[in-house]
Order: C-alpha cells, then structure tokens, then sequence
C-alpha cells in the first residue's frame, strides 16, 4: 500500500511544512539493486583505543575505505577494546566530530566485544554501547542506522559487517547482533552466494514469503515454494517467476504429515529451511475463543518446533544448513489484542536461542530470527487506517519497511559466509518504538 506521507515529505513543500510543524521527515530509503549494490562514498574506521580482535577485520568490507571523507557513507569503530569508562569516551571522540557529516542512508556500525562473566567493568562498559547505539539510531535521521555488532574475530564478523555496511540492512537499526568465532566458508561467487543450495519457504505465495523466495533465488537458491493449497495458484506464480527451476508444494504446515511431505519434496536434502507462514486472528483476550488462541499458536509456533525436529532428526537439513524462523516485533513488545500472536512469535525467539548451539554442534546448522516490525503486505494493509498510520511513523527511520527488508536480513542469515551467525533474533523494524 502506497505511503502517501512519504511521497509528501520528498517534496519540496512537503519538506518544508513538516519541518514547520515539527512533524516526522522521513527520507526514501537506499535500497540495494544491481545497478547501485553499495552505499554511494567511502568508509571510515576508527578504532577506540586498541582492538581486541583476535584477528584484523578483513580488507573487503563491500565500501571502499578512506582515512578522511567529508561526507562518509558509513564508519565503523572499533570500540573492542573498550573495557573502562575512561576507554568509553574514546567511542565519544571517534564519532562526534563526524557524526553530523555522514551521507544520507548512511551507516554507523560499532564493533564491540562480548560483555566478560568476570570483569564487571569491562561487561559494563561492552553493555554502555548497546544504549549509546539504540540512542544514535533515534538521532541519526536521514535514513541513516546504527548497529552493534559484538564479536571476536574480526573474519568471522565479516558477513555481517558487510550487509550492515550495504544498502541491504535498510530498515535494520537499534540492532545488537553477535558473532561467534566460525570461520566464514569462502564464496566462489560473492554474488550468488547459494548458488548449488535449495531453500524451503513457507508461506511463499504472497507478502513477505514470496520476497523472500525472490531474494534467495537472485542469490543462485533453487526454491521450493511451500503455502495451502488454497493458495495454490498464486504459490504456482511465484514459483514460476523464479529463476533455478523452483517448485512449488501446496501443503499445510499444521498437517500432520507436514515434515514427512517437505521430505520426500527434497530427495537431496536441504540448505536453507525459512519458517515464515504465518496467521493473526486479533481479539482480546477475554473475547478470544480456544480456537483463535490455538490456530494461531498451531501455524506460527506448533508447526516449526515440529517440521525443525522431524527435518533435523532425519537429516534432510545438510551440514552447513540454516534455519531462519520468522518472530515478530509483537513477541518482543506485546501488543493489544495479539496475546495468541505475541505468544507464538515469543515462542519463536525461545527456540531459538535455545536450539541454535545444539543445531550447530549436533547438525551443523545454523539457527536464527527475523523479527519484523511494520512491513508493507497485505496483513497490515488491513489494519485500521490510525493504527496503521502509527505503525509506520513510530519507529526510527519513521516509515514502514518492504518485504525486501525482511528478505535480504534472511538472506544475509542463509548465507554459507554467515556460519558465525547463530542464536540471533534480528528485528526488521526500524528501530520500532515498540520494545524498544
Ligand atoms: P501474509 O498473510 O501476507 O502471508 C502469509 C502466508 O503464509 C500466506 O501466503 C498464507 O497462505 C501462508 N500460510 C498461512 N498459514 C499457513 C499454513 N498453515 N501452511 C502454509 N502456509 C500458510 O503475511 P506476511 O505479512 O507476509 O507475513 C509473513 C510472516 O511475517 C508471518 O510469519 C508474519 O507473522 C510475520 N510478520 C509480518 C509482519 C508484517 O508487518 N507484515 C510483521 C511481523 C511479523
């Protein structure tokens, strides 16, 4: 649905009368294409003090990397090392002379590292970053994010460094992501990163899940598009827009034969297994029927924890392969009226930073989340005008996100240079208000 306010806002008397009024100025976002894949200008690194990662970044971090720039696209500081407060103000002093400076649609990433269980200083100082990030991002403006990345090895963070630093993580800020100390599987081909891999997604006919399948299949996936078979002829469409000989599999994942039937659709195993069907039947709780509370929680929470069990245990998930769940903002912040919804995309988060280490030390798996905030589909295009409104505004950037945005976060996740990414839950919001 289109945002009229934004198109206002990118006019010139539009521009002006917000500003007059002091209402939200959002700026169309840069988003990644083949044609402009990277942020327009340069990269700039500082380090706070001294590193403390065990091995240097890596060279190719997607931007080209200057010592100066008048207006940086992105800079990354390494704050790593920072272990008291007095370290602390280095961060202050690396950032504040260029803040204002950094380009429209820019990046700020800060690399800190994990808080210590035995340095109570240290843990203090590592966890004064996550607030002064989460504060940035409201500051910024611009359609300019910033994010935490926390990790050791600088090659292991490299993936995430990189689409933190591209026009891919548009609508990701106020984000805390941590990296282990994987070592990243090298690309053959930087731009088909799953190129010879097969992803599953769910709920693939329409909204988010047909993106998704979209995105991964530009990354060299071959798709298997799963939704109802009510849903058949739109998930035959998506499936036949795609390029790799994508198949679709009309299925409903609450059947009780679900994880035998996605089986037997993948006789050689699968890569990247994307839970993101999903269902809302909103009321509250006093006026919500059992069968509203447990439809919801059967789709979005029931159905993952089984078809995830059953496809793990039979070991059609290959060694190296990935699982991204899809939460939601509302299992994170609550929300009137969605105790079912909320419940089931919490649920999500439990499971995942619960079977995240055993998946990788059993499987080889890796595990993780995106949590959407507001994302253009049709499931908020029903949401009544004023919410919907507020749902857009209320976040940093002040607009909703596009499928896309969810798409490239989980594309980032599937990728085989993302093996240090695990147990993570990545909100695609923003920075939504809401549980901020
Ligand atoms: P959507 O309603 O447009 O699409 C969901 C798809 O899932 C539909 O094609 C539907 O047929 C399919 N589906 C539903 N039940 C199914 C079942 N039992 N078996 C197989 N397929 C089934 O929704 P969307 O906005 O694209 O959302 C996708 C996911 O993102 C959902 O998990 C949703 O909860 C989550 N999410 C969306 C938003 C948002 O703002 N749109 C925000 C937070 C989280």
């Amino acid at each position: 649905m289109a945002d009229r306010y934004l198109s206002f806002t990118g006019s010139a008397p539009g521009r002006f009368l917000t500003r007059t009024l002091g209402l939200p100025q959002p700026v169309p976002l840069r988003r990644w294409t083949p044609q402009r894949p990277a942020l327009d200008g340069v990269l700039l690194i500082r380090t706070a003090g001294t590193s403390a990662l065990a091995d240097p970044l890596p060279d190719d971090l997607g931007l080209p990397v200057a010592a100066e720039a008048e207006h940086p696209a992105a800079v990354l500081v390494d704050a790593t090392g920072v272990a008291t407060t007095g370290d602390l103000a280095r961060v202050h002093a690396a950032l504040h002379p260029l803040v204002r400076a950094i380009a429209t649609s820019g990046r700020v990433v800060v690399l800190g590292a994990p808080p210590s269980p035995t340095d109570h200083h240290q843990a203090a100082v590592q966890q004064a970053l996550e607030g002064f990030v989460r504060s940035l991002g409201k500051e910024l403006g611009r359609g300019r994010t910033a994010n935490l990345v926390r990790a050791r090895s600088g090659a292991a963070a490299a993936s995430t460094l990189r689409f933190l630093l591209s026009p891919r993580s548009a609508y990701v800020s106020g984000q805390v992501i941590g990296t282990g100390d994987d070592a990243p599987e090298q690309l053959a081909d930087p731009e088909c990163p799953l190129a010879g891999r097969t992803a599953l997604v769910t709920g693939a006919a329409r909204g988010i899940g047909a993106e998704v399948a979209r995105v991964l299949a530009r990354d060299g996936a071959r798709l298997v598009c799963l939704d109802v078979p009510g849903a058949e002829e739109a998930l035959r469409a998506t499936a036949a827009a795609l390029p790799g000989g994508a198949s679709a599999l009309a299925l409903d994942v609450t059947a009780a034969d679900a994880a035998e039937r996605i089986a037997a659709a993948l006789p050689d195993g699968l890569d990247v297994l994307v839970h993101n069907a999903g269902i809302t039947r909103d009321r509250r709780l006093a006026n919500m029927p059992a069968e509203r509370w447990s439809s919801v929680l059967d789709v979005n929470l029931t159905s993952v924890l089984d078809t995830t069990d059953a496809l793990l245990a039979a070991g059609v998930l290959r060694r190296g392969g990935r699982i991204v769940a899809t939460a939601s903002i509302a299992g994170i912040a609550g929300n009137n009226g969605q105790t079912n919804y909320a419940a089931s995309k919490a649920g999500i988060i439990g499971l995942v930073r619960s079977l995240a280490p055993r998946a990788a030390a059993e499987h080889g798996v890796t595990v993780n989340a995106v949590a959407p905030g507001f994302i253009e589909t049709k499931m908020t295009a029903a949401v009544p005008l004023f919410i919907r409104e507020a749902g857009r505004r209320m976040n940093s950037l002040a607009q909703g996100g596009l499928p896309v945005d969810v798409a490239e976060t989980t594309a980032w996740f599937a990728s085989p240079a993302s093996a240090a990414v695990n147990g993570q839950v990545v909100r695609v919001c923003g920075q939504s208000l809401l549980g901020a």
